[in-house]
């Protein structure tokens, strides 16, 4: 070899190590948590759903079609998406639960990689003192929350613009689509119920309701559905803004876009307009988008969970995974290769000890679905769940197994049946028994933070469930 090749080679070492001693060639990375967001109001999964640029941030990337929360409640999923392990790991089992300071988080490891920090949230539920705004070095001034999408959008690009050579990695956390349904005017529906109702919110529904005998008619119903997609219309004009700067910047094809939302809404398999306490699809499936460097557009039906969603990014950054993730890096699945396949598990309050059960969740569990129940829907009724028991469940290989305070109540086939009407329970006994297996097996996989060594399964038992695919 002569002199000039390897001064070359020396010389591109040389750069090389400055460009990743300042983390320079690393892609940025932008995580939008779309708080409440049913993934069939967004047009990725529903071609009648408003919501372009998400459409289009969609089109260029991969669509997860069956990513599941692991709760129903904000801080609980955020924390997974943060930690990597299902919320009895984590411990934040409800939004009354702070994180625990010895749990590693995503923005720490981005920090320390020599990344800007940036988070933007649009709830109070994320302050400091809840330990969400760990590893983030730059946040909402004091702890405070944005009042809506264009203001988080607005106060994130202002974060953004202050670049000092490193990557960034940016949580905007957007609150638009939660009760109440109050879109700023230019969103409003057209017609007369817009005008009439402005803001659907508890005394709306009061309104509505009380003199029906806790009825509400279908206009009213509808109407409140149009109100919600109105806020989700909302957000998708600021991530369009934010798409939109990323683009004049240059910075569009460095920056990996990730949309996501922390769990769903009921509409009609609910008996109110709320998630906290229901593990229906609707409540529990959630939209996953990523499009950037190494992401070929592509559709995904593979089953994934939030517990996937730390592993993923952090390989997408060449960044190591947290330690002790339960989930596992999609990342494989952009290079063409498979990941292997999991169950996914969802509780809601089957978490939650039951000493805490008994007293001030159920409370105020009860307490918010007297505010936002109401009976039917101009008389038709849209759900036989009983939300004042606690559920938890599994989702594997195609169905659906709901566990009500420990007894399997519901199995449902999800491909035949996605909206979930018809209890084959009765009728399959033997894929019931799988399921509820998988699910125990899948607990003690799962450990409960500060709990003993999980159960210990069967050898026959086990058999079983390799027969299903499951087990190695
Ligand atoms: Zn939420």
């Amino acid at each position: 070899m002569n002199r000039a090749p390897i001064a070359l080679v020396l010389l591109l070492i040389a750069l090389s190590l400055v460009s990743c001693g300042r983390g320079g060639d690393r892609p940025n990375v932008i995580l939008v948590t779309l708080d409440t967001t049913r993934r069939d109001f967004l047009s990725p999964y529903n071609s009648e759903a408003n919501t372009p640029a998400i459409g289009r941030i969609a089109a260029g990337g991969a669509v997860f079609d069956n990513a599941y929360a692991p709760m129903t409640v904000t801080r609980p999923s955020h924390a997974t998406m943060f930690t990597g392990v299902y919320p009895r790991t984590h411990g934040v089992l409800n939004n009354t639960y702070h994180l625990s300071d010895e749990r590693p988080l995503l923005a720490e490891r981005f920090r320390d990689a020599g990344y800007r920090t940036i988070a933007h949230v649009g709830t109070g539920l994320f302050q400091t003192a809840s330990g969400f705004m760990r590893g983030f070095e730059r946040m909402n001034p004091a702890d405070e929350k944005s009042s809506d999408a264009t203001q988080g959008v607005e106060r994130a690009l202002a974060s953004l613009q202050i670049d000092d050579g490193r990557p960034f990695f940016l949580w905007l956390h957007l609150f638009d689509a939660h009760f109440d349904y109050k879109p700023p005017v230019e969103y409003l529906p057209e017609g007369e119920w817009a005008r009439r109702v402005p803001q659907v919110n508890h005394e709306a529904l009061r309104a509505e309701s009380e003199p029906r005998g806790g009825d509400v008619s279908l206009a009213f119903y509808e109407h409140a559905r149009a109100m919600y997609a109105a806020e989700i219309a909302h957000m998708d004009d600021g991530l369009a803004r934010l798409d939109d700067w990323l683009s004049e910047a240059g910075l569009r094809e460095r920056t990996i876009f990730l949309v996501v939302a922390d769990h769903g809404e009921g509409f009609e398999q609910g008996i109110f307009f709320a998630h906290a306490p229901m593990i229906t699809e609707p409540g529990i499936a959630v939209p996953l988008i990523m499009r950037g460097p190494g992401i070929p557009p592509a559709r995904h039906d593979e089953l994934t969970s939030l517990t996937d969603l730390a592993p993923t990014i952090l390989a997408l950054a060449g960044l190591d995974p947290l330690p002790d993730g339960q989930g596992r890096s999609l990342a494989p699945l952009f290079r063409g290769e498979t990941v292997d396949p999991a169950p996914v598990y969802f509780a809601y309050g089957a978490d939650i000890p039951d000493e805490v059960l008994a007293t001030r969740e159920r409370r105020v569990a009860k307490n918010e679905i007297r505010r936002l129940a109401f009976g039917s829907v101009d008389g038709e009724r849209r759900t036989d769940l009983d939300p004042y028991h606690f559920h938890d469940g599994i989702v594997w290989d195609g169905w659906k197994l709901v566990v009500r305070e420990g007894e399997p109540v519901a199995l449902y086939d999800l491909r035949t049946d996605p909206q979930t009407r018809n209890n084959r329970i009765e009728r399959e006994q033997d894929r019931a028994r799988d399921l509820g297996l998988l699910r125990r097996d899948y607990l003690a996989r799962i450990p409960e933070s500060g709990s003993g060594p999980p159960p210990v399964l069967t050898e026959e038992e086990a058999t079983r469930l390799r027969a299903l695919g499951y087990m190695d």
